[in-house]
């Protein structure tokens, strides 16, 4: 397989500034991502992950350095360039789902095609399949309020992935599940990215995420520790 980098973290800093404090969140990070690699982003709460997760995924500007994704330097666009970049090319699966409370499950999941102007029938349809998929079939027309904890974040998983982006970024994805359903969610994150060769990075503070991963990166206190192979057989 020919290796195509997704993601090019070239030295990194990211500063907050706090009253007279100034916090380094990121220190000088250099990290390349391949194509279809499912990188675990790993370390204890503080160490950085959400900041460079940001970063990656262009949600906030770097204090020096830069991110480059799929070609495209994202630390020079303005925020309509942004915006449309993500649109694009990237999926998110948050933590607390972040499903539209007034949506059902097939409009939640048919939102970022409605953004990409993909007419109402065939984005509901494109829903409609891929929340099958995720073992949703009979939760269509629920509302997030009507569905437990791991079904929201399945429609959360089909709405990431409903417009086919090249790289998902997933924040603790499974930190408000129990073992089993984490173990259900984890298997269909990457079952559906091994498929279309789809990059996942996945940030986690859980060790045992490791044996969903190719790769694991480790922080602490903002910097890159370490960067090994995951558990995850080929
Ligand atoms: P993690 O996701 O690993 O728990 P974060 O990336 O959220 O860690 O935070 C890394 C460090 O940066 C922490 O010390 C945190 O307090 C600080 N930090 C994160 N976001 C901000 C912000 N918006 N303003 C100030 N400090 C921040
Ligand atoms: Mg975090």
């Amino acid at each position: 397989m020919t290796k195509e980098i997704a993601i090019e973290v070239r030295d990194l800093q990211k500063e907050y500034h706090v009253g007279d404090e100034v916090v380094v969140a990121l220190h000088r990070i250099n990290l390349c991502i391949l194509r279809g690699e499912i990188c675990c982003i790993f370390g204890t709460s503080g160490s950085g992950k959400s900041t460079l997760l940001n970063q990656l995924a262009g949600m906030e500007k770097p204090s020096r350095g830069g991110v480059i994704v799929n070609g495209v330097p994202i630390s020079l666009l303005d925020e309509e360039q942004l915006a449309a970049f993500r649109q694009k090319n990237i999926g998110f699966i948050f933590q607390s789902y972040n499903l539209l409370p007034s949506l059902t499950a097939t409009e939640n999941v048919a939102l970022p095609l409605m953004f990409r102007g993909v007419d109402r029938q065939v984005r509901e349809k494109a829903a409609n399949e891929l929340l099958s998929r995720v073992g949703l079939a009979g939760r269509l027309s629920h509302y997030p309020g009507q569905m437990s904890g791991g079904q929201q974040q399945r429609a959360g998983i089909a709405r990431a992935f409903v417009s086919r982006p090249s790289i998902i970024f997933a924040d603790e994805p499974t930190g408000n599940l129990d073992t089993k359903t984490t173990a259900e969610i984890m298997q269909m994150m990457t079952a559906f990215a091994r498929r279309y060769r789809q990059t996942i990075i996945l940030v986690t503070h859980d060790p045992e995420m490791a044996k969903y991963a190719d790769r694991i990166v480790t922080l602490i206190d903002g910097r890159i520790v370490s960067d090994t192979k995951g558990d995850r057989i080929e």
